[in-house]
């Protein structure tokens, strides 16, 4: 009847409401998150998969307040990115990352690196290598125990001249790693020409690798091409010891994911790296 369709409109309305109005005091909460202490890292560790050793950790950042409690980062990031929030956010992440790295250096461990997300409204942000440039000389961290995970999608359509830039960040001695590999439109010819470090093959390919021959496939063929031009694999998303050890055979070079930690608070962090040290 007429009625249960005016209804059910009233009831769309009123979801959309909800989320605008849950929308709205996420980006309070973003815009006083600094100040009231409710954003912190955790770091999940990057292992080596030949001799199982942490070679570093993915700083990711956490968003817990009062208000809403512990927020998504698939909710509150692309909050941050459309009101440009997360460039200041975002700065918070990478000084508050290099400070930790550098103070474990400092307190004897074996170097260890530490990677950032870096967000394509930042990275397009002018400044953003001079602001970069002041984290690394304010925290003192040596430039090479500095990774700035960048996703393809970023490189490939929203940087406009993604050669120029990512030379820029090579010149001042940071290493660069491509975010998400395998789920853009890139092709792999156009890798070659950028100055990557690492690149790190999406969970959406890990998930299926020991099952999906297409998925090995794919897999098979980044981690051989990337070592051809002296680029690092990382398999992001690790779960299962049947993945783990197909991609032992395709020679992937580290791993992230479950099976060997989710991420950790930094005491935590510092837990494992004391037993292991
Ligand atoms: P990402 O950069 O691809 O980060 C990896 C995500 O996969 C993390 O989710 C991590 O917790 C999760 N993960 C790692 N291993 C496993 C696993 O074995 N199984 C499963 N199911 N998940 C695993 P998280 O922390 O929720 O972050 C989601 C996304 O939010 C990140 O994806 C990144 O795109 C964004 N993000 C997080 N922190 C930052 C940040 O500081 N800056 C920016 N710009 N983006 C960030
Ligand atoms: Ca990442
Ligand atoms: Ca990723
Ligand atoms: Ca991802």
């Amino acid at each position: 009847s007429k009625d249960t369709g005016k209804n059910k409109y009233t009831l769309f309305d009123k979801s959309m409401e909800d989320e605008l109005n849950r929308n709205t005091i996420i980006l309070e909460i973003l815009r006083g998150a600094i100040e009231n202490n409710e954003i912190y890292i955790k770091y999940q560790p990057q292992i080596n998969i030949i001799t199982n050793k942490i070679i570093g950790f993915e700083a990711l950042m956490r968003i817990k307040s009062g208000k809403l409690g512990e927020l998504s980062p698939s909710e509150f990031i692309p909050i941050a990115e459309e009101s440009g929030l997360i460039v200041e956010l975002g700065e918070w992440i990478l000084k508050e990352a290099c400070r930790f790295n550098k103070n474990l250096m400092e307190l004897g461990y074996t170097p260890y690196i530490v990677s950032v997300n870096i967000s394509s409204v930042q990275i397009n942000r002018t400044g953003f290598i001079t602001m970069l440039d002041h984290v690394l000389k304010e925290t003192g961290i040596p430039p090479k125990y500095l990774e700035l995970e960048i996703t393809e999608s970023t490189i490939v359509s929203s940087i406009t001249d993604a050669v120029t830039l990512l030379n820029s960040l090579q010149d001042l001695g940071v290493r660069i790693s491509l975010d998400d590999f395998g789920t853009g439109y890139s092709s792999l010819n156009y890798l070659t020409s950028m100055p990557i470090n690492t690149l790190k093959i999406d969970k959406s390919f890990i998930d299926n690798i020991s099952k999906n021959r297409k998925d090995s496939l794919i897999a098979e063929a980044i981690i051989q091409l990337a070592h051809s031009i002296d680029v690092e694999v990382i398999a992001e998303g690790v779960e299962y010891n049947e993945q783990l050890s197909v991609l032992k055979a395709k020679n992937c070079d580290i791993i992230q994911g479950y099976i060997y930690s989710k991420p950790l608070y930094p005491s935590r962090l510092l837990a494992i790296l004391d037993s292991v040290q």
